[in-house]
């Protein structure tokens, strides 16, 4: 699956499959400098990390989803493992009612039902 960068999450790199945001909740490391919590900006999280490469059928949410290794902090917090939860069960509730992959999932209706379910998914 695609893994959000360090470099992604510090400079705000937004995706058009968003389903959420996390992150800013500790001090994070960076190019040899420590950039304070109260610095950080939140960062997007997208669908394409929920998404295996080679493995169909299978969405990985909570603290496995997709992102480097110095995201660790921000991506194990309860707060982000509901949030890629809520957005995988949609996901896969959405693959099968359109009989569809959960990889070929419509983005755009899911982030519908996500923002209709009081997500937020824009800055
Ligand atoms: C001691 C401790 C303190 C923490 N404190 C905080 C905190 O204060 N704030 C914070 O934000 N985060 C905290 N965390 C981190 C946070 O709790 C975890 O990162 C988060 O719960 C991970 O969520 P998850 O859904 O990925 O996995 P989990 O919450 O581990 O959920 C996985 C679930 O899958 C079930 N399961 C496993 N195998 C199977 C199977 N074969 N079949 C069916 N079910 C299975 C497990 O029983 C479990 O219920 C803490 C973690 C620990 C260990």
């Amino acid at each position: 699956m695609f893994n959000v960068t360090v470099e992604g999450a510090v400079e705000g790199e937004t995706y058009p499959d968003v389903i959420g945001f996390t992150g800013a909740d500790s001090n994070l490391k960076w190019r040899d400098v420590t950039i304070k919590a109260v610095d950080r900006k939140m960062w997007q999280v997208p669908y394409r990390s929920l998404v295996p490469k080679r493995m169909n059928n299978l969405l990985v949410a909570g603290r496995c989803f997709g992102f480097e290794k110095g995201l660790m902090y921000d991506a194990r917090e309860v707060g982000t493992c509901i949030m890629t939860g809520e957005a995988a069960g949609a996901a896969a509730a959405q693959a099968v009612s359109s009989r569809c992959s959960c990889r070929d999932v419509d983005v755009p209706r899911l982030q519908k039902t996500l923002r209709s379910a009081g997500a937020k998914l824009d800055w």
